[in-house]
């Protein structure tokens, strides 16, 4: 990672994403965006990743012990899950699905992290199997993730709530490619003079969905 440019790094998705947030909200735009940018970063993360980081990795479908902290997504990122979840659901496991969020939106709405923490709710799109139900369009700051320790993890949260801490060992290059691919984003959203303020991510993913409904029934 020593000499990996990211302030460069963070131009170039900028200038990349660009061009396709004009009109992001039709589905196919918002696709667009968030295909090129994430297949950009995964790509280049494979690159920069030696077989030794990645055999260091721990974690795993069927962990989903972090899925339960604030994870903050920009508005395209939000577009796309939801579409996303419209492509893959049935209609009556999205109505399912939607009465979770709004249960979920209650439960937590106005937590800071630590409180989040604390109430111990699982994301909504972590499954029975401890995996992630939208793993292919999943926020880029849950990619920003990684463990080197699913024990640390579970540690960590368990002793977070007591006011302690405990350290978990990342990949410090996964985290900070995907935090300014997070912040490149944002910019070039900027640059359209779009609100780049991150949100909840089931508040977030929540009006989309709704929205989406209600220009169907208009149609
Ligand atoms: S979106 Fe997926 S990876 Fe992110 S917190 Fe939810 S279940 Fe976990």
């Amino acid at each position: 990672m020593d000499n990996f440019d990211f302030i460069a790094y963070h131009k170039q998705i900028r200038r990349m994403v660009k061009p396709h947030l004009v009109d992001f909200e039709r589905s196919s735009s918002a696709e667009a965006a968030m295909t090129s940018l994430l297949g950009r970063v995964e790509d280049d993360l494979e690159q920069r990743l030696t077989h030794e980081d990645r055999c260091r990795v721990a974690c795993r479908a069927g962990c989903g012990s972090c899925c339960r902290v604030n994870v903050a997504v920009l508005r395209p990122e939000a577009v796309n899950i939801a579409d996303y979840l419209r492509k893959t659901r049935s209609m009556s496991a999205l109505r399912e699905l939607k009465q979770r969020m709004k249960a979920l939106c209650v439960a937590i709405s106005g937590l800071d992290d630590d409180e989040r923490i604390a109430v111990r709710k699982n994301c909504v799109f972590l499954d029975e199997a401890g995996s992630c139900s939208i793993y292919p369009v999943r926020p880029l700051l849950c990619r920003s993730i990684t463990s080197t320790s699913a024990a640390d993890c579970r540690d960590a949260l368990a002793m977070h709530v007591f006011g302690e801490s405990k350290p978990v060992m990342m990949n410090l290059m996964q985290k900070n490619l995907m935090n300014v691919a997070f912040q490149g984003l944002a910019s070039a959203m900027e640059d359209h003079g779009l609100d780049a303020h991150g949100q909840e991510l089931t508040a977030a993913v929540l009006p989309v969905l709704v929205e989406r409904e209600a220009s169907k029934e208009l149609c």
